[in-house]
């Protein structure tokens, strides 16, 4: 079984394929219906209806009603939306908003935003499952809260909140509730009214849909106001003419949405197969997603002792996407905030990773991701040396046989000088490079955190180079590090590679 190579899925909480039924749609709408939802005659009325009829998909998948629904350009424009427009409506007579600290970035980041112009943004505690505590919450809500912001399920551990007590509670003190079902959809039932919830985000590429596309359910009669101006498009609330490819997709997806959570339980048994042969490989494991309350699809594990970058890298390798949780692009090394909020070390967080399946994901995919961890926990050598910031002194920096190859972004580059005698080559393409490179030498690749290298030097492994190792934690590292290095050499004698055409 499984003498070759397979391609696994298994970042579905990411993004997932498109499906069929939609793709067919889009194609459909791309082809005959290009006239302007907002004009008059036959060809921008039939476009009118492509758009009604995917706002009535959108609302069925949710128990709303279509007046409800606003499209987006995706959930973090709707999340932004909510809490700009919300914020704007009640300060200064009432300041707070209360969060769960697990929250998607679209909704923290947006809420440090806020607290710079006035509003007092509190986070509420939340356990070990990253749940948030009614009983704290209790006490946090008060005369002068206008809105509590918690998803309906978190996108890395899996948890689905008790948001109905939640909105109770809203209610009691007059406060509004925005939700961030994002994750939720297609994967548990939605009913915004049994969900007593104010607001709530969606969006279409979670769901088999294509990227680009959200939506924003605003309860009838809760204050919102316009957060695009311009024309009269979405209610006069979000300006511009319509992606109406995405919309009818979306609204395709949506239509599908009864399908999906039909594979409900088949997805949830996969899933434990997956966690029960992974705790009899590596018992110390900890599985960071709880046993009951939790999407069917998503399990997120800490393995001590095991670096999440070279052990994503490993899986990409053998043809298997999962995520890390940490994206390399970023202006530092920060563990997850989700994982710190549920009490994870930096340490542990950066041993953790999280596994998230769909209805595509066949029993196949799970065994032959299961193999390949277990050959890794089963004394695999990998092809690849990890070199700490520590190790990389100025003997190994200026040693003859050294080669450093740089693959990170042009935007981290401005952040951090490169390493001396470096070589800059673009990450996403770098087979347009891999001939200009010397066989003879050892190369070590260079990203701004850690998380891409090991993934490049994987692939140059496969390219039949011999001796490739990577630096652990990146530059920021590094820097970190050998501070007084950095402040020496970093940024001299870079060269540009030319990439092939
Ligand atoms: N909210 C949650 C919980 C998510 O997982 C995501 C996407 O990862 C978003 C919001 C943002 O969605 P979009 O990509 O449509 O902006």
């Amino acid at each position: 079984m499984f003498r070759f190579r397979r391609e696994v899925y298994l970042d579905n909480n990411a993004t997932t394929k498109v499906s069929k039924h939609v793709r067919k749609k889009i194609n459909y709408v791309l082809k005959y219906c290009y006239g302007n939802p907002s004009s008059l005659y036959k060809v921008a009325r039939n476009s009118a209806e492509i758009l009604e009829e995917a706002r009535y998909q959108v609302a069925g998948a949710i128990h709303a009603d279509f007046s409800e629904i606003y499209f987006t350009g995706c959930a973090t424009e709707s999340n932004n939306a909510v809490l700009k427009s919300v914020s704007e409506h009640f300060y200064p007579h009432k300041k707070k908003i209360i969060a769960a600290p697990v929250e998607h970035p679209s909704i923290i980041n947006t809420l440090e935003y806020l607290r710079t112009q006035g509003i007092q943004v509190e986070y509420c505690p939340v356990d070990k499952n990253g749940r948030v505590r009614i009983d704290a919450l209790e006490k946090m809500v008060d005369a002068n809260t206008f809105l509590i912001c918690c998803m309906l399920a978190n996108n890395e551990l899996g948890t689905i909140q008790a948001i109905p007590k939640i909105s109770h509670l809203a209610r009691q003190h007059d406060a509004l509730v925005l939700s961030d079902c994002v994750q939720a959809l297609g994967k548990i039932p939605v009913d915004v009214e049994a969900l007593g919830i104010d607001y709530a985000s969606f969006s279409a590429h979670k769901i088999h849909g294509p990227k680009g596309i959200g939506a924003l359910y605003v309860k009838q009669g809760r204050p919102f106001t316009p957060f695009i101006h311009g024309g009269h498009q979405e209610y006069g609330m979000r300006a511009g003419t319509e992606s109406l490819h995405n919309i009818a997709g979306f609204g395709a997806a949506c239509a599908d949405v009864k399908d999906l959570l039909q594979h409900a339980e088949q997805i949830r048994n996969l899933k434990r197969h997956f966690i029960n042969e992974i705790q009899k490989i590596k018992p110390d494991c900890l599985i960071n997603s709880p046993g009951n309350d939790c999407l069917p699809n998503t399990v997120n594990t800490t393995f001590p002792g095991v670096n999440n970058a070279v052990f994503m890298a490993m899986l990409d390798y053998s043809g298997i996407a999962v995520s890390a949780g940490s994206a390399c692009n970023t202006q530092d090394d920060k563990p997850s905030h989700v994982l710190k909020a549920i009490g994870l070390s930096d340490q542990a967080a950066r041993e953790t990773i999280r596994v998230s399946l769909s209805s595509e994901t066949s029993e196949k995919d799970i065994c032959y991701a299961i193999k390949i961890i277990k050959e890794y926990f089963g004394g695999y050598k990998p092809p690849i040396s990890m070199i700490t910031p520590a190790q990389l002194n100025e003997n190994l920096l200026f040693h003859e046989k050294t080669y450093i190859l740089d693959i990170r972004f042009w935007y981290d580059r401005k952040l951090l000088k490169g390493l001396p005698n470096s070589h800059e080559a673009a990450f996403i393409a770098l087979r347009k490079y891999v001939n200009q490179l010397p066989k003879e030498k050892n190369i070590l690749v260079v990203c701004q955190t850690g998380y891409n290298s090991p993934i490049i030097a994987y692939y140059l492994t496969s390219k039949h180079f011999e001796h490739v190792s990577f630096l652990l934690t990146g530059l920021f590292g590094w820097k970190l590090a050998q501070g007084e290095l950095y402040k020496k050499y970093a940024g001299q004698n870079i060269e540009v590679l030319q990439p092939e055409k």
